[in-house]
């Protein structure tokens, strides 16, 4: 296992991919998503959106931080390499033209098929809410305007959104059908899943259990040193088990010195090596890997108005889209009821 890669389609375009800014993005976010969007950005057309308004979904209050993390979330994606030129990075919240297309798309999903998407229910049992909002119910919904809007045609995604992808691409067709082809069927390819540093299935940033890609060496160092490993072993002369240890699956990820690993692997398995020196090297090899990240990102940071000159751009590029793709939309159903421009748009 290294580092995923994306093998590309012929069809694929577009891509559009984007988070919602509730924190960092972290080493998880890397593996599961950012590298396939790095695997993209050179080949096809590139849509990368902060979804602020999905943040409503899970949350009405506590939302004076939003502003900090939309931009800590486009300094991650500038750190790690995407680059302006090549992607569209923008704030879905100015693209309200998202909105009227959500509308649009509502009218086409019953109630019972929004609330059988399972993420819903797992949102309402994990942050114990009452009942679903609104907002939450149409949060799948949002998100295949989000996609459609500039016609993606791949949505690299965790597969934690499957079901979501999968509405999306129920909608695109049920559009087609009812209207006339405007919208693309989304390919989506599903990155790996990263395990926690304490070793539970996913490394997620509310279990605390993440390397946020703007930590420090020394928080790096840190936390590595902490890292679950295999149980059984309490010495370091035990035969220990390599496969779905967590110290060596990261390894495996962000180790670009193979024999190294090669060469721990072995050692490890045959009780020849300790704990401390595994996780040296990795601890090592991580801030190895995250060093030019954490350059480019110390460029960005201390030109502010840079990262909010590429937002901006992004939204207008964005918009310029979302304006065409909704006009085709509204006329394919027949709800374009003048010539031209849509009245009020700006262009
Ligand atoms: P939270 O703890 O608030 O849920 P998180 O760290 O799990 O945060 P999300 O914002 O839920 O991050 O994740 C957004 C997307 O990032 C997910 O849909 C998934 O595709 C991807 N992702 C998150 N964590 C991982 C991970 N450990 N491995 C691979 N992909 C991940
Ligand atoms: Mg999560």
């Amino acid at each position: 296992m290294v580092m995923p890669t994306l093998e590309l389609k012929p069809h694929w375009r577009r891509m559009l991919t984007g988070d919602r800014p509730t924190g960092p993005l972290h080493l998880g976010h890397y593996v599961g998503s950012l590298k396939f969007r790095l695997d993209l950005q050179d080949k096809v057309e590139c849509f990368i959106l902060v979804a602020d308004l999905h943040v409503l979904t899970t949350r009405i209050q506590g939302l004076e931080e939003v502003g900090h993390n939309i931009r800590e979330v486009v300094l991650d994606y500038l750190a790690v390499g995407l680059d302006p030129q090549k992607c569209t990075i923008y704030l879905q919240s100015l693209v309200p033209e998202v909105l009227e297309l959500t509308w649009l798309f509502m009218a086409l999903v019953g109630v019972p098929r929004a609330q059988r998407i399972p993420t819903l229910k797992e949102q309402v049992r994990d942050l114990k809410l009452d009942s679903a909002s609104m907002a939450l119910l149409a949060y799948p919904i949002l998100q295949a305007a989000d996609i459609l809007m500039v016609k993606a045609d791949v949505v690299p995604v965790g597969e934690d959104q499957e079901s979501h992808l999968e509405l999306t691409r129920e909608i695109a067709r049920r559009f087609n059908r009812l209207y006339r082809p405007v919208f693309p069927e989304p390919d989506y390819p599903i990155g790996p899943r990263l395990v926690g540093l304490d070793g539970q299935a996913k490394a997620s940033k509310s279990l605390g259990n993440v390397i946020f890609l703007s930590d420090d060496p020394e928080t790096v160092r840190r936390k590595v040193m902490s890292m679950y490993t295999d149980p059984q072993r309490i010495r370091a002369d035990i035969p220990g088990r390599v496969e779905g240890n967590p110290v060596f699956i990261y390894h495996n990820y962000f180790n670009d010195d193979r024999d190294e690993v090669a060469d721990l692997q072995d050692r490890y398995r045959q009780g020849r090596v300790g704990d401390v020196e595994v996780k040296e090297k990795l601890a090592r090899a991580i801030n190895r890997f995250l060093d030019p990240i954490r350059e480019r990102r110390a460029y960005f940071a201390a030109r502010p108005h840079l990262v909010e000159e590429i937002l901006k751009d992004g939204s207008r590029r964005a918009r310029q889209e979302a304006q065409n793709t909704l006009q085709e939309a509204r006329e394919a159903m027949g709800l374009a009821y003048f010539r031209g421009a849509p009245v009020g748009a700006e262009g």
